[in-house]
C-alpha cells in the first residue's frame, strides 16, 4: 500500500477541512472516518422525512475561516438564510421583546466596538483568564451593552452566567464579526445544506487527489520512537467486540487527528504524551466541561412565532426550566428538509454538564423545557412530530470558561512526537463550532506545510 504524507482522522468540519487543504497543497492524503456519514459532530440524516442535525444549525462565520476553505479549495459555501435581529424572551415578565429594546446607549456601544477593533488579536489573547464583562468594565458601565455581548455570549458559547462568558474566546469573535460584517454577530444556513457541504469538501478532496474512506476505524496511531510511523485501522469483519486481531497499517509521518478531548486518547497512546500534556486533555475531557443541553424537534402545520421566521430567537431562562436557550424555525432556513407545507422548529435548553448521565434529572428537565416552550410559543402544543435528543455524548464542545481557553487547552502540536498534530475545536483554536473546527484545521495545515496560505491573509490566526 502506498504511503501517505498525511491521514487524517476524522471527516467532520476539521477533518474534510484539513483534507481538502492539504490535498490542494499537493500532499498525498487519506481522511478516515468510522461513520458511514460525514460531518461528524455537523451531521445531517433524513429521519420520517424530516432532515434533522445532530449539532450544525447555524455557521458563525463572517467570512474569513471556513468559507474561505471552501473558496481555496475551488468550492463555495453558499451564505443562505442570515439571522439579524435577536427576538429575545423575558422570563420575569413573560414576554417576548427585542435585544434592541434593552436599549444598549449608541455611543456607549459604538466606545466598546472602537476599544475591540483597536485591540489586537495577541492583545486579546492576554484576557484567557478573565471574564468578559472584566475586559468591557475598562471601557463602559452600560448594562445595555453588556446585555448585547452577553447575550451572544449565551448563543455562541452556551455559557450563562456572566462570570463565565470567557474575554478572549467571546471578544475574539465579536472583533471579527463587526471587522468582517459591520454587525455584533453574523450567523447563516449554508445554502447547499449541511449534507452538501461535507459532500462538496470530500469532491475537493478527491478532484485534488486525496481519499476519504468512511465506515474505516482507527484503532490507534502508530508512534515509535517519538516518531508517527502509521496508523492502524480496525479489522474488516470483527464479529466480537474484543477482536484483538491487527487490521492494516496505513503508513505515514504525519497524522492529523480531529477527534476531540473526550475520545482522542482512544487512539492516542496516552503514555506517548508527556503527562502534563495527557492531564491537560483529560481536564477539558471531564463530564462538567461538556455543553449540553436539551435538545427537541417539533414539527407544526401552522407557524408559531410572532416574528421573522427567520430569526433565531434566544433567553436565560424558560417558565418552568432554568435553561438558557435557542429556537429557530428549520423550515424557514432550508424548506428542503421538511415535508411541503410543514414548519420544523429546533430548540435547545443548555443543561450542566455534570447532569449528563443523570436520566431521572434529564427526563423531568425534558418535561419541564417542553412545559416552557408550550408558553412561549402555543402553536407548539399543536405539534404533529417531535424529536428529542440530548446533546451531551458527543457535547456541542468544551465550555469556554476563563481558563478553560485558549493557552489553558492543548497546543495542536503533540509536544514530543514528531508528525502529530491534533486539530480540534477542543484543543487550541478560537471560533464557534463548525468554523472554529476549520480554523483549527488552518492552523495545523499550515504548520505542516510550513508558510501560511495566501487566502487568509494574516489578520486572525494564532
Ligand atoms: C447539538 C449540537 C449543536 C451544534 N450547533 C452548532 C451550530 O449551530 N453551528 C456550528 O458551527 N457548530 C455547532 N455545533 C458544533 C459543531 O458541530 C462542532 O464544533 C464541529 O462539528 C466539530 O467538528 P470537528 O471536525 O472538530 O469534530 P467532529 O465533528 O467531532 O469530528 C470528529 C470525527 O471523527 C470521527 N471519529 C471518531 N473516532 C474515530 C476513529 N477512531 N476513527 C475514525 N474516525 C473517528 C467521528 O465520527 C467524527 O466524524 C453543534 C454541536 C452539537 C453537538
Amino acid at each position: 500500500m502506498a504511503k501517505y504524507d498525511v491521514v487524517v482522522i476524522g471527516a467532520g468540519a476539521a477533518g474534510l477541512s484539513a483534507g481538502a487543504l492539504l490535498a490542494k497543497e499537493g500532499k498525498t492524503v487519506l481522511v478516515v472516518e468510522r461513520s458511514p456519514h460525514l460531518g461528524g459532530r455537523a451531521l445531517a440524516v433524513d429521519d420520517e422525512g424530516f432532515k434533522v442535525n445532530l449539532g450544525g444549525h447555524l455557521i458563525e462565520d463572517s467570512g474569513s475561516g471556513i468559507t474561505k476553505v471552501f473558496e481555496h479549495v475551488g468550492k463555495e459555501l453558499v451564505h443562505g438564510v442570515t439571522s439579524r435581529e435577536m427576538p429575545v424572551w423575558d422570563n420575569n415578565t413573560r414576554t417576548w421583546g427585542s435585544i434592541r429594546d434593552r436599549n444598549p446607549d449608541k455611543a456607549e456601544l459604538k466606545k466598546v466596538i472602537n476599544a475591540l477593533t483597536n485591540s489586537t488579536w495577541d492583545e486579546l489573547e492576554e484576557w484567557d483568564d478573565r471574564p468578559m464583562r472584566e475586559w468591557m468594565a475598562q471601557h463602559t458601565t452600560s448594562q445595555g451593552v453588556y446585555d448585547l455581548f452577553e447575550y451572544l455570549a449565551v448563543l455562541e458559547c452556551l455559557t450563562d452566567e456572566w462570570w463565565d462568558h470567557s474575554a478572549s474566546d467571546n471578544l475574539w469573535v465579536r472583533k471579527m464579526h463587526y471587522e468582517e460584517k459591520r454587525m455584533a454577530a453574523y450567523s447563516c444556513w449554508p445554502g447547499q445544506g449541511w449534507d452538501g457541504m461535507w459532500r462538496d469538501l470530500v469532491d475537493a478532496i478527491v478532484e485534488h487527489g486525496g481519499e476519504v474512506r468512511t465506515s474505516c476505524e482507527v484503532d490507534r496511531v502508530v508512534i515509535e520512537n517519538h516518531r508517527v510511523i502509521g496508523v492502524a485501522l480496525g479489522r474488516d469483519g470483527r464479529v466480537v467486540p474484543n477482536d484483538w486481531e491487527a487490521g492494516e497499517v496505513v503508513e505515514t509521518d504525519c497524522v492529523i487527528s480531529t477527534l476531540p478531548v473526550w475520545n482522542v486518547l482512544r487512539v492516542v497512546p496516552e503514555w506517548e504524551l508527556p503527562d502534563w500534556y495527557a492531564n491537560q486533555i483529560k481536564y477539558l475531557a471531564q463530564d462538567q466541561y461538556r455543553v449540553s443541553w436539551l435538545n427537541v424537534y417539533m414539527a407544526t402545520e401552522e407557524p408559531v412565532t410572532m416574528f421573522d421566521p427567520k430569526e433565531l430567537s434566544t433567553w436565560l431562562a424558560t417558565p418552568h426550566s432554568p435553561t438558557p436557550g435557542y429556537m429557530y424555525d428549520q423550515a424557514a432556513m432550508d424548506p428542503s428538509s421538511t415535508p411541503a407545507g410543514i414548519h420544523l422548529y429546533c430548540m435547545g435548553g443548555v443543561i450542566p454538564g455534570a447532569k449528563g448521565r443523570d436520566r431521572r434529572y434529564l427526563a423531568d428537565m425534558f418535561d419541564r423545557f417542553e412545559a416552557g416552550m408550550f408558553e412561549m410559543y402555543p402553536g407548539l402544543r399543536q405539534h404533529v412530530w417531535r424529536r428529542r435528543g440530548l446533546v451531551f455524548d458527543p457535547p456541542f464542545g468544551v465550555v469556554q470558561k476563563p481558563m478553560l481557553v485558549g493557552k489553558f487547552r492543548p497546543h495542536w502540536r503533540a509536544p514530543n512526537v514528531d508528525g502529530l498534530y491534533f486539530a480540534s475545536e477542543t484543543f487550541r483554536s478560537r471560533g464557534v463550532g463548525t468554523d472554529r473546527a476549520a480554523r483549527a484545521a488552518v492552523t495545523c495545515v499550515e504548520d505542516i506545510i510550513g508558510h501560511r496560505i495566501p487566502t487568509f491573509g494574516d489578520g486572525w490566526r494564532y
